[in-house]
């Protein structure tokens, strides 16, 4: 017997209901992520598969729970939204097809749009760099990430521990591999680089 697909199957678990505290962050951040995340169920597989959530101070699937709750403050403030390299390794795994990732993304926006205090120094440096990663590979090499970004920063023992943690735990590939049509990514990064200036 054919196993019924994800998507169906997600339909069967009531969503959270989104609290009065602060309905209009929840659609607000629904609509830029174009993802359903009111129907986390707290499984946290999220949190178990992120490479990053050692260094933040909320792990995804709290965030997602920070939503439902409409704690802007708190969410807009925190340092997980600044922290996470959007590498998608939780929204390939959620259970309920939640996009993570594109939460997180539309989380950032949503902060230096609202002019909230970004919770990490330096992290702006870091984002560039994980954007200069995939305009490279087309895809987050983390190892070479936190190369450069300990190169422009100077902080080199800073989050020494995540980072063995990471290698002792094959978390972090040696050598950086590319996708196959790099010329397209290429492509985006240059209509990107043209926009934002
Ligand atoms: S994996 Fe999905 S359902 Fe599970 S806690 Fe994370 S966001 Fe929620
Ligand atoms: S996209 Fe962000 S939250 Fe998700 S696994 Fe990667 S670093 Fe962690």
């Amino acid at each position: 017997m054919s196993q019924p697909k994800l998507q169906e199957k997600s339909r069967e678990f009531p969503a959270v209901e989104i609290s009065g505290m602060n309905r209009a962050l929840a659609a607000d951040i629904r609509k830029r992520s174009g993802t359903q995340f009111q129907r986390c169920f707290q499984c946290q597989t999220c949190a178990n598969g992120c490479p990053f959530v050692q260094a933040m101070d909320y792990p995804p699937n709290v965030i997602m729970r920070m939503l439902q709750y409409g704690m802007e403050q708190e969410v807009l403030r925190c340092s997980t939204i600044w922290i996470c390299v959007g590498c998608h390794t939780c929204s390939s795994q959620c259970p309920m097809g939640i996009d993570i990732a594109a939460v997180m993304d539309s989380l950032r926006l949503k902060a230096v749009e609202a002019g909230a205090p970004i919770a990490k120094p330096n992290i702006l440096d870091f984002h560039e760099e994980v954007l200069r990663s995939l305009e490279r590979y087309g895809r987050a090499h983390k190892l070479s990430i936190m190369w450069r970004y300990k190169m422009q920063t100077g902080r080199w023992f800073s989050d020494l521990d995540v980072g063995l943690k990471m290698l002792a735990r094959r978390k972090l590939e040696l050598r950086p591999s590319r996708v196959k049509n790099i010329g397209e990514i290429t492509e985006l990064f240059k209509c990107y680089w043209r926009e934002s200036k």
